[in-house]
């Protein structure tokens, strides 16, 4: 983490740049619920693109689907969510506040753990007055499908993307002809009634998941599932995080999901501590044999190799858009004095970075209008840019530093003369001039290169 990042800080600058807006703003707001705004779509666009171009595109053993958000309820039946997709609530009798009891374990008595952990708890941590016994609340959204509401029109937003995958495993060996170990990948909203939601865009009630469900032969899964965690630790790295950060983490066997034979979690040090980013686990043949027997269809594999039917293994890593979007911000926000001035930085992964170049004339002079306006025609083609004009040239520069553009170029009174412009990078400030002619290929030099 950035020691500089706190929450609050993190908060203001997105709503005060764009980024991220609280839901229903104007009414007061809803708690779980984000919204993002120009900048923040970008973010989280190109977050998802690195992610599908790791995954996928350069991959040639993972394709992609997606999924409807409301599937057959029989689908939440099978895999479990209608019976344990549950946490532990408790209320305080005195204020009214309700916890997740298994988040209060850190009051518990010594020597105790988990929901014995929980149990224990007996005093609100608000104002220290008594709580209710804990009581499972199951975290899916539920809605009706059809103008009846009653039992049999009950279905649920998706509490995870991943059910979506294996419902579709047979489709997709079918149509795609892939032979094992292959992967299945998906980006989507997921939800979840989150007793507790919180510490910003952290843990919401709606959010998006990228997962990618890869189908392995039983034996060879332990082996896959070491690949995958290095492939995504590995991936943080490269889209700049800094290392000290980012751990991996074996969770304790009572730690994992009943359905899991092992897991592992990538792990970011966010302002609150170390909090999980995503899960990669080993979920076995659990899902696949479970709505095998709940849709009566064969979801097996010839291998033809053995000659014998199988059902994979699959190891799932599974992320969250909106909790890494948030990582990467704290990751990248620095402050530094420059001639006696605060100067605001995300130092953003060019990759990630919301807007790639701007384009600024060094006044809204009427004779440097015209070649700044061209100057950006030129531009945009190729990148997200912005134009801007307003306030002195030093202030539009700390502007993009702090919504982490790599690059600024200026529009001067000598472009009139000399057809060149200057090029100012984010994190060095260094100025160079190129002739407009060479600009592309300038700043392509400058984002397109590791
Ligand atoms: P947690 O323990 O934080 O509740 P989880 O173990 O239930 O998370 P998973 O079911 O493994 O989470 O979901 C995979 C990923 O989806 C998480 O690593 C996280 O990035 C993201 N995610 C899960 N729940 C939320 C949420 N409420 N808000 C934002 N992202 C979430």
């Amino acid at each position: 983490m950035s020691t500089k990042a706190t929450v609050e800080k993190l908060v203001s600058l997105c709503k005060r740049r764009g980024l991220v807006f609280q839901s229903s703003e104007i009414y007061g707001g809803i708690g779980g619920f984000w919204d993002y705004g120009p900048l923040g779509v970008e973010l989280k666009n190109n977050i998802k693109q690195a992610w599908w171009k790791a995954v996928v595109q350069e991959r040639d053993d993972v394709v992609g689907q997606d999924a409807s958000i409301i599937m057959n309820p029989t689908v939440w039946r099978a895999s479990g969510h209608l019976d344990t997709f549950a946490d532990p609530m408790v209320d305080c009798k005195e204020c009214k506040k309700r916890f997740r009891a298994d988040e209060l374990v850190g009051a518990a008595p010594a020597g105790t753990h988990g929901h014995e952990a929980a149990a224990k708890v007996a005093r609100c941590p608000e104002c220290g007055g008594e709580l209710t016994e804990p009581r499972m609340f199951n975290l899916m959204f539920r809605t009706y499908v059809g103008p009846v509401e009653d039992d049999a029109s009950t279905a649920y937003l998706r509490p995870e993307t991943a059910q979506g995958i294996f419902v579709n495993f047979a489709n997709i060996l079918a149509t795609t002809r892939k032979k094992l170990p292959f992967g299945i990948a998906q980006i989507g909203k997921a939800f979840r009634n989150e007793i507790t939601p919180g510490n910003f865009i952290f843990r919401d009630r709606e959010f998006e998941q990228m997962e990618i469900e890869y189908f392995v032969k039983p034996g060879t899964d332990e082996q896959w599932h070491q690949h995958w965690v290095e492939e995504r630790h590995n991936w943080y790295l490269r889209l700049g995080m800094r290392k000290e950060n980012v751990r991996v983490r074996r969770l304790e066997p009572e730690e994992q999901a009943h359905y899991a034979k092992d897991t592992y979690e990538v792990e970011y040090l966010f302002p609150m501590g170390w909090s999980e980013l995503e899960g990669i686990a080993n979920r076995t043949d659990f899902d696949l044999r479970r709505h095998a027997e709940f849709s009566g269809r064969d979801l097996e594999y010839f291998d033809e190799e053995s000659g014998e039917h199988i059902v994979p293994y699959v190891i799932e890593p599974s992320a969250g858009v909106d909790r890494l979007l948030m990582a990467f911000l704290v990751d990248a926000y620095d402050e530094e004095e420059v001639r006696n001035e605060t100067r605001v930085i995300l130092r953003l992964h060019k990759e990630l970075a919301p807007v790639k170049v701007a384009v600024l004339p060094l006044s809204r002079n009427e004779k440097l209008v015209p070649s700044a306006r061209e100057v950006w025609t030129l531009v945009r083609k190729h990148w997200m840019s912005q134009y801007d004009d307003a306030q002195s040239i030093g202030r539009r520069y700390r502007r993009q530093d702090e919504v982490g553009t790599p690059l600024c170029v200026t529009v001067d009174f000598d472009t009139l003369e000399d057809q060149a412009v200057t090029i100012r990078e984010r994190d060095t400030m260094e100025q160079v001039r190129v002739p407009i002619a060479g600009l592309v290929d300038a700043l392509r030099e400058r984002l397109e290169t590791a």
